[in-house]
């Protein structure tokens, strides 16, 4: 992950353990992903087989994983850092370079 944004130089990391609530967030979206596991597998067959349906939703968070692990990230920095809109024209000089 960078360090900041190569747009408008926004740190990605706040402070020293930021992404530990991404935790939570990630751990709300896996309960989601696999309510809709579960849902897909009850109505995709006609027989409940436990143990196909704990593969079928492991096999999805397994792959969905990497996605999830931005996902959340991205959510808890949107939660503490606005997006400004305007960034533009409010910094014409900002931005495009160091
Ligand atoms: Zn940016």
């Amino acid at each position: 992950m960078p360090e900041q944004c190569p747009t408008c130089y926004q740190k990605y990391e706040l402070e020293p353990g930021f992404y530990l609530g991404a935790m939570f967030v990630s751990y709300l979206l896996n309960i989601i992903v696999v309510a809709l596991g579960v849902l897909l597998y009850i109505l995709a067959t006609d027989d409940f087989n436990e143990i196909h349906c704990i593969l079928l939703v492991a096999v999805i968070i397994l792959g969905l994983g990497p996605y999830m692990l931005h996902l959340s990230r991205s959510a808890w920095l949107s939660v503490f850092v606005k997006y400004n809109e305007a960034w533009y024209t409010e910094n014409p000089n900002e931005g495009k370079g160091r």
